[in-house]
């Protein structure tokens, strides 16, 4: 598996604005923000895709989720709501491979959340 730019902020080799930072994830502004607020919640060990989260991940995927709740609340913006998205391989959008919430927040999102409109 090889690694990602992602990586490098885990090792604070490349600048990030990190929010948040424990021994299991880190939390930092996305570089090309869709909303007023967007942060990446990274695991720091790397899981490529969704479609590699094993079993002895749920543990740390499930901390992701937790953390993006603290963010929120921390923040102040949990009781109005945000949206957390994982995006997985070339059809969900996925350009960094190490898995990564998307939490986006402060202004109602539209829903759906894609402009093209697929022909199924
Ligand atoms: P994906 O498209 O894989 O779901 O999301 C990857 C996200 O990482 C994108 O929203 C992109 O803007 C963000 N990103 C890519 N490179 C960097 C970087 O070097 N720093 C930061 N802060 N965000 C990045």
């Amino acid at each position: 598996m090889s690694e990602t730019i992602f990586d490098k902020i885990i090792r604070k080799e490349i600048p990030a604005e990190i929010v948040y930072e424990d021994d299991l994830s880190l939390a930092f502004k996305d570089i090309n923000p869709q909303a007023p607020v967007h942060l990446l919640i990274i695991p720091k060990r790397r899981i490529a895709t969704t479609n590699d989260i094993g079993l002895d991940d749920r543990e740390l995927v499930g901390h992701l989720y937790h953390v993006a709740g603290k963010i929120a609340k921390e923040q102040g913006f949990a009781e109005d709501g945000y949206r957390l998205v994982m995006n997985c391989n070339n059809h969900g959008g996925q350009t960094v491979y190490h898995i990564h919430v998307h939490l986006l927040a402060g202004k109602p999102l539209g829903w759906p959340p894609y402009t093209d409109r697929l022909k199924v």
